[in-house]
């Protein structure tokens, strides 16, 4: 495989601006990063000049289903089909089109996604790495019951996490509260309590699996810290007077405690509640995530693209509106969904920086997405594993 080198960028790594202004990818990977003049002697192959774009890793979305459309406002009815699959494929493709070059599958009933991804590794689609949960695991009529992982104790739980192991998926998500797209359950309560779900994490763990949970309730949150769960999902600190309105400091004291990582599955959509600041929803979600941050509660980038309305691509479009509701700088928000999700989907050994020896996950960006994150919305170009999606002009 001939070595590209990529001259004159500015070089966000993943955590801060690089000294460097040249990439040498190579066989897949990044084989330096450094001075251009230094890598350009003795390089054999190509040589790109890039007049001075910005180079930042490949974005992670945290939080996708590949398996939903959201153009569709209901829950589905009945399992998935094969005939999903080349919709599932070009959904796949448009999110690394658009510079998602990792996405973490957090759920279908057929095990489709799997499908995907195997085939995206096998060179015979295009799309990002995809880390695939399969079917999540929830209570019995409990949210998204309708994928088949429904378990009424521990034993059972544990069945369901076997037939995921056997399909050969690469996490275990557990729906640890209730949620909005299924009607027989409430977003508010707990679908399992403390030894059920400590035993779900042990019982992953024994696997090398990770346990995401989804958690819109606060009792949820607290019991998913304390279980051992890596990632919160939603975190929405739901209570009796809607979302957001049961923050409890002590909870969010375990989460940091624990080393939780929170998703909070922020999407574009969420606008409206920038568009309409009188409401008290935002001022609660905001209120929740600045004492979060205070507390050093770790947080990753994620869309939960699939639900209705939340495309698949769109999580570039989505962090500008992470950034504003969560307070972060655009310096935090990238690292939320380049190298800090790394480190909480424990891929950090492969992607999520732009250093020597991992993926050549990298995309190339006109403007300075350090002061404007809305130059992530149409990427110059796109590299995945060392392949050219997308070449600059
Ligand atoms: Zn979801």
């Amino acid at each position: 495989m001939t070595a590209t080198l990529l001259t004159n960028l500015r070089i966000w790594n993943g955590e801060d601006l690089s000294p460097a202004d040249a990439l040498r990818l190579s066989g897949g990977c990044i084989a330096a990063v450094g001075d251009g003049a230094e890598l350009a002697a003795g390089h054999r192959g190509r040589s790109m000049d890039c007049g001075g774009l910005t180079a930042v890793p490949g974005l992670i979305d945290a939080h996708v289903h590949l398996e939903l459309n959201p153009d569709h406002r209901k829950a589905p009815e009945k399992q998935a089909g094969e005939d999903r699959l080349p919709q599932m494929a070009e959904r796949a493709e448009a999110m690394l089109r658009a510079g998602i070059t990792t996405g973490r599958d957090l759920g279908g009933g057929a095990w489709l996604e799997l499908n995907i991804r195997d085939r995206i590794n096998a060179g015979e689609l295009l799309g990002p790495r995809l880390l695939c949960a399969g079917q999540p695991i929830t209570s019995v009529g409990g949210h998204c019951h309708f994928w088949g992982g429904e378990a009424a104790d521990a034993l059972q739980a544990e069945a369901v996490l076997r037939r995921q192991v056997a399909r050969k998926v690469d996490l275990i998500k557990v729906m640890a509260t209730g949620g909005v797209m299924t009607a027989s359950s409430k977003p508010l309560n707990p679908q399992f309590d403390l030894p059920t779900l400590t035993q779900i994490v042990g019982l992953a763990e024994d696997h090398g699996l990770s346990v995401a949970a989804h958690c819109h309730g606060t009792e949820g949150i607290r019991i998913a810290a304390e279980a051992g769960v890596r990632t919160i999902e939603h975190c929405s600190w739901v209570g009796k007077d809607g979302w957001a309105s049961d923050y409890r400091p002590e909870v969010a004291a375990t989460v940091a405690a624990r080393g939780t990582w929170v998703s909070p599955t922020i999407s574009r959509g969420w606008q409206r509640f920038l568009d309409n600041p009188e409401t008290k929803t935002l001022g609660r979600i905001q209120g929740a995530f600045s004492d979060m941050l205070a507390r050093k509660v770790p947080l990753i980038a994620s869309t939960d693209a699939g639900i209705p309305g939340v495309y698949h691509h769109q999580l570039p479009l989505a962090l500008p509106v992470f950034a504003q509701i969560a307070g972060l700088t655009p310096a935090q928000a990238l690292r939320s969904a380049t190298s800090a999700a790394a480190d909480a989907l424990g891929i950090d050994k492969i992607t999520g920086r732009l250093q020597p020896g991992l993926a050549a996950d990298l995309i190339l960006v006109h403007g300075n997405p350090l002061t404007d994150l809305s130059a992530l919305a149409e990427p110059a170009a796109v590299w995945a594993r060392g392949i050219a999606v997308k070449a600059p002009e």
